[in-house]
């Protein structure tokens, strides 16, 4: 008797489907699984054998083939425990055959028949669509996260011999349908109105997150860099559906964080500065993602940039460019995302002080310029803003106190500008753009800008004071200070607002 059942495996954050072939053959009992299995794969066999017997099946004393289709693709993961037990269970049951062939079936069993929860069920699923199977068996604790892929009927099941009644019975049950659940509002236990003064950081802050901005924040010890930094997750828009399933998948992939349901907020990572190369942007044996995928559709925050390893950051070019990023090793090669806001913070020299009002720098000009020249120059072309903070001067904490903004008015402009550039974007019928952010432009760079904003704009080129990719960055974040001000053009005071944070221009502070 022969068999072929779907099912699906994950190669990087991407599903796959394959196909489980069964043939029971007569012969010395024996089970021989071919196809590229991996070794969790292969260790399938006992927990089948004995999942099957515990749901009352008659195990044949026979000799046992399964491939698993297509050959060439590497199969890992205890989740195909359950449809190789289908695989077996239709060639003892012959008549269940038809009702169990328009089915996929997902997931891992126990020696006593349960059905087990697994990781990446967002990607199986995905990987599934492209079979056209329309059915999906699974875990009953997957559900929840599962009910959220569109075009598929899902059947949560428990237990084996249930599954298997229902099967004989011809009456498997599909999931009820979820009531939609409310997304609390995520409470923090920080907020921006803790900050005195410093409007200029709060500002950039503010265009960084709502243009998803690459920001720099240069500055003494103490002025306060960090406190702007750690508030950021607290100014971060709503996450989309298509976002949250795309962030759930990369977790999926990592044991230690895989999520329970559905990732419900933006990430803010910010890892310490010991961590590795491959630590920040994934990779190793097993080639898994890095912080910077686990930031994706977030911020990144590296705290003393400065201070991590320089084959970490400059690993950081790619990803900073392109948004996403390559891993490869001994021959297989993974693609995952990574477009989130890098936000970074460095002292502006060895001893903190350079080019502060209050304090001396004791540096000389050498030791200044080898400690910012840490940050490499691909690097630093890449960050699109760069801030430069001093202490709070006293005139500033005296009148603070009714200049105090919130973190929920600050996310509100960013909800709203993000609202009304999708809509400019949709009116423009720029479509290439409106999942992008502002930080990586079209091609046509002068596009939206009103004629005193475009004369400036080409002023500045022309003297040579910008390069066509300063010019593209500068209006990237003269755009998003537009959408903030919910305004249909880029004007002059927004492109010269922007240029006070251009990095290329403030730069220019440490090497004159
Ligand atoms: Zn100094």
């Amino acid at each position: 008797m022969y068999s072929r059942i779907h099912a699906s495996v994950i190669w990087g954050i991407e599903g796959q489907p394959v196909e489980i072939e069964t043939n029971i053959l007569r012969g010395l009992p024996n089970h021989i699984i071919v196809g590229l299995p991996s070794t969790i794969v292969k260790e399938s066999k006992e927990r089948i054998k004995s999942a099957l017997k515990s749901s009352g099946i008659r195990y044949p004393d026979d000799r046992i083939i399964q491939n698993l289709y297509p050959a060439n693709l590497k199969k890992d993961g205890s989740h195909l425990d359950l449809a190789m037990a289908m695989g077996i269970y239709v060639c003892i049951v012959k008549e269940s055959y038809k009702i169990v062939e328009t089915f996929a079936f997902i997931g891992e069993l126990t020696l006593e028949g349960g059905i087990l929860p697994i990781q990446g069920v967002l990607s199986l699923l995905e990987g599934l669509k492209t079979s056209g199977v329309k059915r999906v068996v699974l875990p009953h604790e997957n559900y929840l996260e599962a009910s959220f892929v569109k075009g598929l009927d899902i059947y949560p099941y428990e237990r084996l011999d249930t599954l298997i009644r229902d099967i004989e019975s011809n009456s498997l049950k599909v999931g009820s349908k979820l009531v939609s659940y409310e997304v609390k509002e995520r409470k923090f236990d920080k907020d921006f109105s803790e900050v005195i003064g410093q409007k200029q950081a709060i500002r950039a802050a503010e265009i960084a997150i709502a243009g998803t901005h690459n920001l720099l924040i240069i500055g003494p010890p103490g002025c306060g860099k960090s406190m702007i930094a750690q508030r950021l997750e607290t100014i971060m828009p709503k996450i989309t559906l298509e976002e949250k399933i795309e962030l759930t998948k990369i977790y999926s992939v990592s044991e230690e964080e895989s999520p329970k349901g559905l990732i419900q907020y933006r990430p803010f990572r910010s890892p310490h500065h010991t961590i590795s190369r491959i630590g920040l942007v994934g990779g190793g044996s097993a080639i898994l993602p890095g912080e910077i995928s686990k930031a994706h559709n977030g911020i990144l925050y590296l705290d003393e940039v400065g201070e991590f390893k320089s084959d970490a950051i400059e690993a950081l070019r790619e990803p900073l460019s392109s948004g996403s990023v390559n891993l490869s090793r001994g021959g297989r090669s993974l693609n995952y995302p990574s477009r989130f806001a890098l936000i970074a913070t460095m002292n502006p020299c060895p001893c903190g002080h350079y080019l502060s009002k209050e304090d001396l720098c004791t540096c000389s000009h050498y030791e200044v310029k080898r400690y910012i020249g840490k940050l490499s120059w691909p690097i630093l072309d890449r960050i699109d803003m760069t801030l430069f903070m001093d202490r709070v001067e006293n005139s500033e904490i005296s009148n603070a106190s009714n200049q105090k903004v919130s973190s929920l008015e600050i996310r509100g402009n960013i909800q709203k500008a993000i609202t009304f550039r999708q809509n400019r974007v949709m009116e423009a019928k720029h479509e290439k753009s409106t999942k992008e952010s502002n930080g990586i432009l079209d091609d046509n760079i002068l596009y939206g800008l009103d004629e005193g904003a475009r004369s400036i704009a080409i002023k500045y080129h022309s003297k040579g004071k910008l390069s066509m990719r300063s010019l593209g960055k500068l209006v990237g974040i003269a755009r998003t200070i537009a959408d903030l001000a919910c305004s249909e053009h880029v004007e002059k005071n927004h492109l010269l607002e922007a240029y006070s944070y251009l990095t290329n221009q403030q730069m220019s502070n440490f090497f004159t």
